[in-house]
């Protein structure tokens, strides 16, 4: 328990209020459906002035170690993974989230924010589809626990898609909270000791979505974790791909909750979204949150 410990003194004044993690590989070589976005949102965050606050640091991600992958992904993953030809953004997108947590864990930042050129909800141990590769989060918490001694994580995805591939690895994990929003199709196994599944119809406004928030934080809360991801997919915009009908505004509003609620440790880690438009204000709106 020796950083844990070591870093209390840290956390309770950390030199930045943000870490923003990115690769402009994640424009260059992502996913084609997920690749579109990155630059123009990157560019928002600049034009926002956000980039250039004193207590936001901005990081370039370093691909994560392949025993990482290895050691939540079975062999025959792997090798599927390496066909697939997204072998190396996958891990540079680990390496993202990864960073963005250890930023928050060893006291440098309040909060985090990767950018990914490729997913990560939908990799399981032996398996992946849905533009994920590996799971960043599960790579993530792997190394948390084995380098900074971190043990509880709660995980809140609000992607409208099952995330199939966290419930298989993390699921049966009693110190790991999973809270996951989807559009009624369930996939993967609901059991476990601190599952939370919040369904939604496929209209759902901002107002039924925020009271699955509310839900969703409540559960947090009772859970006593160390640190917190954030699964930020903005494909449920109502002008994105996914289910859900959100609006411009959904995103400041559900950050400025988050934030009073939890005003540090958060880890927020880029999950589906192609709309460079609603990119850049749902994830500018969600940074200059985290920012101020
Ligand atoms: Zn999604």
């Amino acid at each position: 328990m020796v950083g844990a410990t070591d870093n209390a003194a840290e956390r309770d004044e950390p030199r930045f209020k943000l870490a923003i993690v990115y690769h402009p590989d994640f424009a260059a070589y992502g996913y084609p459906a997920l690749r579109d976005r990155v630059a123009p949102a990157f560019a928002e965050l600049e034009e926002r002035g956000l980039l250039a606050m004193g207590r936001v640091e901005v990081l370039q991600a370093e691909p994560a170690d392949v025993k990482l992958a290895e050691r939540v992904h079975s062999p025959s993953h792997i090798h599927a993974v390496i066909n697939s030809g997204y072998y190396d953004i996958a891990l540079l997108s680990a390496g993202s989230v990864i960073q963005g947590a250890v930023e928050v864990t060893a006291g440098g930042a309040e909060s985090s924010f990767s950018f990914v050129g490729a997913a990560g909800h939908h990799a399981s141990c032996d398996g992946f589809w849905g533009f994920c590769y590996l799971n960043d989060v599960a790579m993530a918490i792997a190394y948390l626990r084995e380098v900074i001694h971190v043990k509880r994580f709660a995980i809140v995805d609000i992607d409208p898609h099952f995330g199939d591939g966290t419930r298989d690895i993390l699921g049966p994990d009693p110190e790991v909270l999973h809270v996951n929003f989807h559009s009624g199709y369930a996939m993967g196994g609901q059991d476990g000791p601190n599952n939370l599944d919040i369904a939604l119809p496929h209209q759902a406004d901002d107002g039924r979505f925020m009271a699955g928030v509310e839900d969703a934080l409540r559960a947090v809360r009772e859970f006593d974790h160390d640190l917190l991801f954030v699964i930020f997919g903005h494909d449920n915009h109502r002008d994105d791909y996914g289910a859900f009908e959100l609006s411009d505004g959904a995103y400041a509003v559900f950050a400025r909750r988050v934030k009073e609620l939890f005003p540090c440790r958060v880890c927020y880690v880029l999950s589906g979204g192609a709309n460079p438009r609603v990119a850049r204000r749902a994830i500018g709106d969600v940074v200059e949150v985290l920012a101020n």
